[in-house]
């Protein structure tokens, strides 16, 4: 059988060995599933981006970090940092743990079920089978806790409460529902389901929509019964959540379900508070990291919308957190104009740019020139990297200057 649309040659993803040789050097990508980093590692980042590369650390629209120009020969060290602080406990498997979910799942009591564990044994499971190194670069695993947030992000197999989703489209009830501890088995399952079918239609497709049939053919080899006990949510009692101390539940922010937590604070169930910023053009500057190391308790959650959450801040730290983030340059405020302006790299650090998005993008923010009412994103030729998903107004760079597409 022939494959419904078959690439004819090996994705080139880059990861954090296998790094990519852009126009400013070698880009490594650092894989964080769930987009969960501790802070003890995102100071390793910061500090391998200073001695190895560009000191600004990026963020993907995965939810990754990269860090860019790297020296030649640069990545062997930097892969020695990333394994002494866990961010590479798979050689054979790093490009492959594309894992988005919902970064504030556990917390804020919104979903049906806390994800993270079905991350961490996802992982796990994908890291510990051989067979599974062979997914391709681009292979996406969404796990949304039934909000509705990264569903729409459309991964090729994922979890939507307990519901499976295959190609971004949650699964009928009819099928099955998943039980949080039987979902990261399901979910690896689905994942060999796409290698086996991939491998009859000609094994060259990337994603689960480039197979004939293929969210029915993977659907099929999954036929085989899987649980059917509702999700239960295992945290607190969800009506706690609005009688958060500290914060009136009307000032915190809104849940946008196409572009995750709104910057600002939402309240946690366990009474701390988890503050989203806006990373302006997803780029981390030094200052910017090195606040974050400074007031993030624990760890951070690096959204697929360029923000970043701080989870689990004692009320009483609120004030000094924020105001730590924003003399950085963070954003907190959801009203912001960097509030949904992303870009991809442009130039200098890639070949194909026919302009510097970036330095464009920051002065038409800055003159207050951005159209506001839907995200925007500069790109710098037709190639569109890391343009969000749903509507959204495009900054096409040509040759004869920006071109406006909506
Ligand atoms: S959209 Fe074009 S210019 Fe921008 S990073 Fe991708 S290939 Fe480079």
């Amino acid at each position: 059988m022939q494959a419904a649309s078959g690439r004819d040659a090996p994705d080139r993803c880059p990861g954090a060995v296998q790094v990519h040789a852009a126009a400013d050097g070698g880009l490594a990508r650092v894989r964080l599933p769930g987009g969960r980093l501790s802070v003890a590692a995102l100071a390793v980042l910061r500090g391998a981006a200073l001695d190895l590369g560009d000191p600004a650390l990026e963020l993907t629209s995965r939810g990754n970090i990269q860090v860019r120009a790297l020296r030649p020969g640069a990545e062997v060290e930097l892969a020695a940092r990333l394994s002494a602080a866990g961010l590479l406990p798979s050689d054979t498997h790093e490009r492959v743990r594309n894992i988005i979910a919902s970064p504030l799942s556990g917390r804020d009591g919104l979903g049906e079920l806390d994800v993270r564990p079905v991350v961490a044994a996802y992982d796990a499971g994908l890291c510990a089978d051989a067979s599974l190194a062979d997914l391709p670069g681009r292979f996406l695993v969404t796990v949304d806790d039934g909000r509705g947030d990264v569903t729409p992000l459309g991964g090729d197999v994922g979890l939507h409460g307990d519901r499976l989703v295959l190609a971004g489209t949650v699964m009928p009830a009819g099928a099955g529902t998943v039980t949080p501890a039987g979902a990261a088995d399901l979910l690896l399952r689905a994942t060999r389901a796409f290698l086996a079918e991939r491998a009859e239609q000609g094994g060259t497709a990337w994603r689960l929509t480039e197979l004939t049939d293929g969210r029915a053919r993977v659907a099929a080899r999954l036929a085989t019964s899987y649980a059917t006990d509702a999700g239960q949510y295992s945290g607190p009692d969800r009506a706690d959540v609005g009688q958060y101390n500290g914060f009136d539940r009307a000032d915190v922010g809104q849940y946008d379900g196409r572009r995750g937590p709104v910057a600002g604070w939402a309240p946690q169930l366990d009474g701390q508070a988890a503050l989203t910023v806006v990373v302006p053009l997803g780029l981390f500057t030094q200052a910017q990291s090195a606040a974050l190391v400074e007031a993030a308790p624990g760890e951070i959650i690096v959204t697929p919308w360029r923000t970043v959450v701080v989870p689990d801040v004692p009320v009483a730290q609120a004030g000094p957190v924020e105001t730590l983030l924003t003399a950085a340059g963070l954003v907190t405020d959801p009203a912001s104009p960097w509030a949904g302006v992303t870009a991809c790299a442009g130039r200098p650090g890639c070949a194909k740019a026919l302009a510097d998005v970036r330095a464009d993008a920051r002065a038409a923010v800055e003159a207050g020139t951005v159209p506001r009412d839907l995200p925007v994103h500069w790109v710098g030729c037709e190639r569109r990297c890391g343009a969000p998903k749903g509507r959204h107004v495009e900054m096409l760079a040509t040759a004869d200057g920006y071109q406006v597409v909506s």
